[in-house]
């Protein structure tokens, strides 16, 4: 028998949006990462794990094949860059949307017309260099780790680049969102090399997730 099929997620949103696909496939947690300090949590399956991973991390996990399979955004696979990893699925959950954001009132049109040398804070780095370089807008970028919004609010930057999805937490902060960087969802993305040498075990897999997501939609 293979060794256990490893499945990497985050805790939060990936998970509570992962769970009904979970179960679709058949695959139940018997803990609930929110309540247990465990990492690795064990499923109905007895061939199946699931590892719980900082939602960042989760590409590189994948890709060094210490999980055969995950579940991350968008965002932070363009991040990583994808290498090493499949992405056979778009799970269509954990939708929102990579925006530039700035405070009410800032002329962002303006200043991108006149040429003007914008600052970006944002935690998304790489999408925002290739962003900005697309368009042809000079920019210093400077990374943060969260609270993104509270940058332009006490002058670190002119503008942000984050995740919206009800705009919310942009609003109580006085900030607008004034152009789509890229529309975002969790993937379903597995090791390559795994999926060479034990395509038996992993393909039925993946066909299930691409079938509970149909289904779902
Ligand atoms: P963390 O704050 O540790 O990065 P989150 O649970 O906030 O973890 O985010 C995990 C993933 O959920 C993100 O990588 C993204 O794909 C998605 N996500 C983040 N923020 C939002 C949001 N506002 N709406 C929908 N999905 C989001
Ligand atoms: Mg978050």
């Amino acid at each position: 028998m293979p060794a256990a099929l490893s499945i990497a997620l985050s805790k939060g949103r990936i998970f509570d949006e992962t769970l009904p696909l979970l179960a679709r496939v058949g695959i139940r947690p018997l803990e609930d990462p929110e309540q247990s300090r465990k990492l690795v949590i064990g499923t109905s399956r007895d061939d199946v794990r699931l590892i719980i991973v900082r939602a960042s991390d989760t590409p590189t996990y994948v890709q060094h094949g210490a999980a055969d399979i995950g579940i991350a955004g968008k965002d932070v696979l363009y991040e990583h860059g994808g290498a090493g990893l499949y992405q056979p699925v778009d799970l269509g959950i954990a939708t929102c949307r990579m925006m530039v954001a700035v405070r009410r009132g800032f002329d962002y049109a303006g200043a991108v017309q006149r040429g003007a040398r914008l600052r970006i804070a944002t935690k998304y780095v790489r999408t925002a260099r290739e962003h900005f370089a697309r368009k042809g807008v000079h920019v210093d970028l400077i990374h943060l780790y969260g609270s993104m919004e509270l940058a332009p609010i006490v002058g670190l930057a002119d503008a942000i680049v984050d995740l919206v999805s009800s705009g919310h937490t942009l609003k109580a902060n006085a900030l607008v969102a004034v152009e789509e960087v890229m529309p975002v969802s969790a993937r379903l993305i597995v090791n390559q090399a795994a999926l060479k040498t034990r395509p038996a075990q992993l393909q039925p897999i993946i066909g299930a997730f691409a079938k509970a997501t149909q289904d779902h939609q």
